[in-house]
C-alpha cells in the first residue's frame, strides 16, 4: 500500500501486522512436521502451541478448545455440520453460515429455520420458536453494519430451551471484548486476517466437550478433530497477531471517536444520508453509510479512484456487487441499500484518513456548497 492510499476496509482484512509477518517468515524455517517426534518435528509442534496459546487468550478459551482451520469458512461448515435437528439462522449471517446451513439441512433433511431480523438488525430468536437440538447461529458483530448480537443473553435462553449455539465471531476480536468462557456459545470461529494475521487460516473455538465429528477424515491432527498437515506458518502468523491485538481494544474509543466524527460529518455534508443500524450496539470501527441516488458500486469505484478503500455493503468474493443480503434482512428499501457503503476502520487509522474520506464525499457529493 502506498501511503496516498487512505484504507478503509479492515472488515474486509487487515494489513498484516510486523508482528506476525515476522512470525510467518521465522516458521517458514521450522520445516519439520509438526506430528513427527523429533526434533525437528517438535520445534514445528511448538509454534503450534504457543500460537494456540496466544488465540485462547485473546477470546478468554482453554487453549484445548481451539482448533485451528483453514479459516472462518471452514470454521463455520464445521460447526454447523454438527448433528443438529434443525439449523436457525437470520438473513444477516455471513454467506459462509447462510450457505453451508441451506447445504447441510438439504442433505439431512433437516430444517433451516429463518430468524427475524429489527429494521436495527438484531435477531429475533425467540419469535422463531426453536425446538430442542436445534443450532442457532448467531454472530457476534455484523461484517457489513457492524451491529451486535447478545450471544451472552441469547445463550442463557438457549440452555433453558436446548438450543445450542454457534456464533461468527470473526468481526470481533480486537474491537469489543470476547469471553469464551463465560459467552455460553457452544462453538466460535475465528480468521486470522481480520486482525492482521495471515489469510487463509482460523479457528473453531469448541466448549468443552461438544462431541463436533470432524469435517476431513485423515490423520489425527488438532487432537483429531481436524486432519491435515497443519500451515505452521499461518497459524504462527496467527498467534502473532492475537497476541497484538490484546492491546487493540485500549484503542477502541479513539475508533469510536474517528467512527462518530466521520458519521457526523457525512450527515452534515448530506443530510439525506442514512447511518445503518445507527440506534443499536455496534463494533466501534465500522459504519455502513447510504445515500440514495448513487449506487453503491458506482461510489466505491470513485472513491478508489480518488485513492480511498471502501467496500460496497454487498461486496461479494466475485468483486461483483449485489444487493446485500444483510440489507434485505434489515428490511431496508432497495434505494437505501443498494447505495450503502461501508467504511471500517482499524489500529492504523488515523484523523487524517477521516478528513481524506470527507474531502472525497463532498466532492463526489456536490463539492463544499453542500458542507454549508
Ligand atoms: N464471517 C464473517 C463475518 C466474515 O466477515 C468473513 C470474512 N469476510 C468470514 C466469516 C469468512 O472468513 P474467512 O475469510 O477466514 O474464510
Amino acid at each position: 500500500m502506498t501511503s496516498a492510499r487512505t484504507y478503509l476496509d479492515y472488515n474486509a482484512s487487515a494489513p498484516l501486522r510486523p508482528e506476525a509477518r515476522a512470525a510467518v517468515i521465522a516458521s517458514l524455517d521450522q520445516f519439520g512436521n509438526a506430528s513427527s517426534v523429533h526434533v525437528e518435528g517438535q520445534r514445528a509442534r511448538a509454534l503450534i502451541d504457543d500460537a494456540r496459546e496466544a488465540v485462547a487468550r485473546l477470546v478468554n478459551a482453554k487453549p484445548a478448545e481451539v482448533v485451528f482451520t483453514s479459516g472462518a469458512t471452514e470454521a463455520n461448515t464445521w460447526a454447523l455440520s454438527g448433528p443438529w435437528k434443525a439449523i436457525a439462522l437470520a438473513g444477516i449471517e455471513h454467506d459462509s453460515v447462510r450457505a453451508p446451513a441451506a447445504q447441510i439441512a438439504a442433505s439431512r433433511g433437516a430444517s433451516v429455520i429463518d430468524v427475524p431480523v429489527s429494521a436495527d438488525g438484531i435477531a429475533d430468536y425467540k419469535a422463531a420458536k426453536l425446538i430442542p437440538g436445534t443450532l442457532l447461529a448467531l454472530q457476534l458483530a455484523n461484517n457489513e453494519t457492524g451491529v451486535l448480537q447478545d450471544v451472552t443473553k441469547a445463550a442463557l435462553w438457549a440452555l433453558e430451551n436446548g438450543v445450542h449455539i454457534h456464533t461468527d465471531a470473526v468481526q470481533a476480536p480486537g474491537r469489543i471484548a470476547i469471553d469464551f468462557c463465560t459467552l455460553g456459545a457452544t462453538t466460535m470461529s475465528l480468521s486470522a486476517h481480520k486482525i492482521g494475521g495471515p489469510k487463509g487460516v482460523g479457528a473453531l473455538v469448541i466448549s468443552g466437550s461438544t462431541p463436533l465429528p470432524p469435517l476431513f477424515a485423515g490423520g489425527g491432527q488438532e487432537g483429531r478433530r481436524r486432519a491435515g498437515t497443519e500451515n505452521v506458518a499461518a497459524i504462527a502468523g496467527f498467534g502473532a497477531a492475537a497476541r497484538a491485538a490484546l492491546t487493540d481494544l485500549e484503542d477502541a474509543s479513539r475508533l469510536t471517536a474517528l467512527r462518530d466524527t466521520l458519521e457526523r460529518e457525512v450527515l452534515r455534508a448530506t443530510p439525506g444520508a442514512v447511518v445503518i443500524g445507527a440506534g443499536a450496539p455496534r463494533l466501534p470501527n465500522t459504519s455502513s453509510i447510504a445515500l440514495p441516488g448513487i449506487s453503491a458500486e458506482t461510489l466505491v469505484i470513485k472513491l478508489d479512484l480518488m485513492g480511498l478503500a471502501v467496500s460496497a455493503g454487498a461486496a461479494c468474493s466475485s468483486g461483483k456487487v449485489g444487493q446485500s443480503h444483510v440489507l434485505s434482512a434489515m428490511g431496508l428499501p432497495p434505494e437505501i441499500a443498494g447505495s450503502a457503503i461501508r467504511v471500517s476502520l482499524g489500529p492504523g487509522s488515523t484523523e487524517k484518513d477521516i478528513a481524506a474520506f470527507i474531502a472525497a464525499w463532498k466532492r463526489i457529493h456536490g463539492g463544499a456548497s453542500l458542507a454549508a
